[in-house]
């Protein structure tokens, strides 16, 4: 008997007879065209489509969408992308907006990575930093060259939780014709929206709050306008900074509850940095929210009540202190990241600052005994509980 079967049909994908309500994983690397003038159409942007996943894929677009939103976007500034990791967003913010020759100011107390790539990485490529602190606009003002390209920032800064001065950066980035870049992990778009303040360029580690649950690596990085959005697409593309499929879908499911699950680890953080604060043995509380912080007023106007899902705090008795705490914290796991549904803990003198000479953490005020808290939404009095414990098997030594 003749062999009908048709490679049509064994390669054929299902047809799309009903709509889902659940955005579909899409795997696919590659993308088939009808004839050759189809290609030319997506290239050369008269068609809309996907042809090479490291280009741009379905589940990227979706969740960069949101993002897009979430960030207040506008359809005629153009479109976010979709990258890799955090680091890669702001790599992708670097990569395509910078050239040799050009000079970056960035803050001083950066998250580590962050630091590390102005400081050590980008001078190989020929562009060079200097670092001020974000809160003395004088400062930042000082660092700008003639070749200054750029002010790299963070609006809350980690772990101290120091609150940028955006109004006076942002009036300086515009005066002296330089991009605004702002990484916006810490404080999310329910916090603070950076476009609404001035910045040219948004990016943010999507492993973090927006997604949720620890179990995605991912960023995302947007501009003000469709050119510098197109570089910062066109570095992706170039560099490999691309997201898989299943992190994008696995973010964008987790992205459904992000307004609520920060609303909760935010009210949780306020309640446990006041907790935290009448404890023996803990001598120095910090939350923006607080009107012991040093940025409590300025955060009052800039946040406008939103201080965040951080709270840091330094126990009596250095590094001794801080290892019976997390010993004795066996429900709030050791585990340095942010932005998890659960409580997490943080020592940054062995883990993002250990980079660090001692004189200068002390500089920052991180001795041996501060913990970063990453406050979840579980019952607020049991996680409460377990910090009062935990801070009484430090004392008790
Ligand atoms: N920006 C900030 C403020 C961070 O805290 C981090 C990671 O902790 C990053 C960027 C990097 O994100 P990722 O780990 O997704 O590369």
């Amino acid at each position: 008997m003749a062999d009908d079967r048709s490679l049509a049909r064994r390669w054929a994908a299902p047809p799309a007879a009903s709509t889902p309500v659940a955005t579909p994983l899409q795997p696919s690397v590659v993308y088939r065209m009808e004839d050759a003038d189809a290609l030319d159409a997506l290239y050369e942007g008269r068609a809309q489509g996907f042809t090479y996943a490291r280009e741009g894929h379905p589940n990227a677009e979706s969740v960069g969408a949101k993002i897009d939103w979430l960030e207040g976007l506008r359809p005629e500034m153009g479109r976010g992308v979709v990258v890799g990791s955090g680091m890669a967003a702001i790599s992708a913010a670097f990569l395509g907006l910078l050239a040799a020759g050009d000079h970056v100011v960035g803050a001083d107390q950066l998250y580590g990575k962050s630091l590390k790539l102005l400081t050590k990485d980008l001078p190989r490529l020929g562009v060079t930093a200097t670092l001020a602190d974000p809160t003395d606009v004088r400062a930042v003002e000082a660092a700008i060259r003639p070749e200054t390209k750029m002010i790299h920032v963070e609006v809350v800064s980690n772990p101290t939780l120091r609150v940028a001065d955006m109004e006076g950066i942002a009036e300086i980035a515009h005066r002296r014709g330089l991009i605004l870049s702002v990484d916006n992990t810490f404080t999310t778009p329910r916090g603070f929206r950076p476009f609404d303040h001035g910045a040219h360029v948004v990016t943010h580690s999507l492993t973090k709050l927006l997604s949720g649950h620890s179990d995605v690596t991912l960023g995302w990085a947007g501009a003000d306008t469709p050119e510098r959005n197109a570089a910062l697409r066109d570095a992706n593309m170039s560099w490999g900074l691309t997201a898989s499929p299943f992190d994008c879908w696995l973010a964008e499911r987790g992205l459904a509850t992000f307004e609520l699950r920060y609303d909760r680890c935010e009210a949780n953080a306020a309640a446990l940095a006041d907790r935290l604060a009448g404890l023996p043995g803990v001598v120095r509380v910090l939350y923006p929210g607080r009107p012991d912080h040093p940025d409590h007023n300025h955060a009052v106007s800039l946040l406008g009540g939103r201080f965040g899902t951080m709270v840091s705090f330094s126990l009596e008795g250095g590094r001794a202190a801080a290892n019976r705490f997390l010993r004795a914290a066996g429900g709030l796991p050791f585990a340095p990241t942010l932005g998890d549904v659960q409580t997490l803990l943080s020592h940054p003198a062995s883990s993002s600052h250990r980079a660090m000479t001692p004189e200068g953490r002390a500089a920052l005020g991180i001795d041996e005994g501060f913990i970063r808290v990453s406050v979840g939404l579980e019952d607020a009095g049991i996680v409460g509980r377990e910090f009062e414990r935990a801070v009484a098997a430090a004392a008790a030594g």
